[in-house]
């Protein structure tokens, strides 16, 4: 230990001797308090890649082995708990669960508390027996809340297991590789699980696709333009047969990964801050278009999708009203469709740049009605002009009895409220003729068009221009 070097300096030494010394053992208690975890007295991860690290004990650890990473509370749980009671107290939690855990594991196994609230170690895998036996001794040490300060505490616990390659051990690569596992357990809701080398490269792929789309949007636009594109669904008013407007669907052509599907990059992106640049570049290409459309004569309103996350952005609805400016496009030939959500209905600024938009002309639609969140106290309140009935009621409108009897009276109540109501996923003539028939406005679907690519929906909006589409 550290002080014992101090002691052991010899008085014979001279003073430039003693001061090299005293520099040394300096070092070293640094050096050993930086592998200490302070909460807890534990190694810390750099020890565990020490003592697991390459050459160690490349020819002791073996498929024999797992690394095992306990976490003690999900990151919401814990956040809630420092919210609530404070940093102190989460900390003590902390330290006593390390202890709770130490006491529980066998003698000859070394704990490690490798990050805010997680532990490894090692263990032999002696049997065969699933779970491993380990996990039941996990299970019990928790299955008691921990008392901290006169509070009981319960840990949902997430265990994840790594068996350590036959080949040579890769510590820093094995505690990933637990910590993946663990990640897993949280999210499949169970105590513990194996890692799994699937769910590990969809997380992978996520990462890739994320780091490159940020990439992209830092990008000069000519580069990302290579790379993503808006197509147009066209949509139908249902009274006159004919193109009323347009949904912007952006797709995205990896170089290596092929056509991404938006329903994966989008959920990326919303996850990240890389949704505010990718819906104005989305806004920027839509208004270039929409204004290119009106030197041609197309008189098409262009819907675009934006995030509930771009709502909450103080400078959105300038955004928007500034790029209609800048382009020499009308904002009532624009439309923004969003799906709601507590977080949308509750915030005033949500509201506020809904109304603003609206009163500059913006028609705003709420998308997926029917399915999620469809509160109609906020349906009452909301500034909007448009209902989208989620196309999962419209799908199998010609063989399902019950959403033949939903999605009039959706139609019906919309009405009443002051909406317009549209409809998306039509993809057969008995839909479209159904919602023709119970007054629904506005129609959208494979039965009268797939969005297409830009100069394809130009095409298709000229060749039908002077004639109903269905
Ligand atoms: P959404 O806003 O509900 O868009 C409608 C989706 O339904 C589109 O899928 C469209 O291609 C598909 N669709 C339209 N008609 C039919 C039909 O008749 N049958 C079937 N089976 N499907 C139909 P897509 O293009 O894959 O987009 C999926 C979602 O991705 C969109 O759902 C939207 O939520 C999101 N998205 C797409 N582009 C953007 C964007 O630029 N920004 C944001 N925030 N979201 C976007
Ligand atoms: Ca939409
Ligand atoms: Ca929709």
């Amino acid at each position: 230990m550290a002080h014992s070097n101090i002691q052991q300096i010899e008085w014979s030494k001279t003073s430039r001797e003693m001061e090299s010394d005293v520099e040394f053992a300096a070092t070293e208690a640094i050096q050993h308090l930086g592998r200490i975890n302070p909460i807890s007295g534990l190694w810390n991860r750099r020890q565990f890649i020490d003592d697991f690290g390459f050459g160690v004990s490349e020819n002791t650890i073996d498929d024999h082995y797992a690394v095992v990473l306990l976490t003690l509370s999900s990151a919401e749980h814990f956040g809630s708990m420092v919210r609530a009671l404070g940093h102190g107290f989460s900390e003590e939690v902390v330290r006593l669960g390390a202890n709770r855990l130490n006491a529980a594991l066998p003698h000859d196994i070394r704990l490690y508390h490798v990050g805010l609230k997680s532990f490894a170690f090692v263990v032999e895998l002696k049997d065969d027996t699933e779970p491993p036996s380990i996990i039941r001794l996990l299970e019990e040490a928790f299955s008691r809340p921990l008392m901290c300060n006169g509070i009981p505490v319960r840990n949902q616990i997430a265990v994840g297991l790594n068996r350590a390659d036959a080949g040579v051990f890769d510590a820093c690569e094995a505690l990933r590789g637990a910590f993946v596992a663990a990640e897993d357990s949280r999210s499949r809701c169970r105590n513990w699980s194996w890692y799994d080398q699937t769910s590990d490269q969809a997380h992978f792929r996520s990462f890739r696709l994320l780091a490159d789309l940020g990439r992209l949007m830092d990008a000069p636009d000519e580069i990302a333009a290579a790379q993503f594109s808006l197509h147009y669904q066209p949509k139908i008013d249902l009274r006159t047969g004919r193109c009323c407007g347009v949904e912007g669907l952006t797709r995205w052509a990896h170089p290596n990964l092929g056509s991404i599907s938006p329903v994966e990059f989008i959920a990326l992106a919303e996850a990240t801050a890389v949704i505010t640049p990718l819906t104005r570049w989305v806004f920027r290409q839509g208004v270039i278009h929409r204004a290119a459309w009106h030197r041609e004569g197309i008189d098409a309103r262009i819907s675009l999708n934006v995030s509930p996350i771009n709502l909450a952005e103080p400078d959105f609805a300038d955004f928007v009203l500034e790029t209609c400016r800048e382009q020499g496009v009308g904002p009532e030939m624009m439309e923004i469709e969003f799906t709601e959500s507590a977080q949308t209905m509750d915030s005033e600024l949500t509201l506020a740049q809904l109304s603003r938009l609206r009163d500059e002309g913006v028609r705003v639609a709420i998308d997926d009605f029917g399915s999620g969140y469809s509160n109609m106290l906020y349906l009452r309140s909301i500034p909007a002009d448009a209902l989208k009935i989620d196309k999962s009621f419209i799908l199998t409108l010609d063989r399902d009895e019950k959403n033949r009897k939903i999605v009039p009276t959706i139609i019906d109540l919309g009405q009443t409220l002051g909406f317009a109501v549209v409809a998306e996923g039509v993809e057969n003539e008995a839909s479209y003729n159904a919602l023709a028939d119970w007054g629904c406005d506005e129609g959208q679907g494979y039965f009268m068009s797939k969005p297409l690519a830009e100069p394809v929906f130009r095409d298709w909006y000229n060749a039908t221009r002077c004639s109903a589409v269905a």
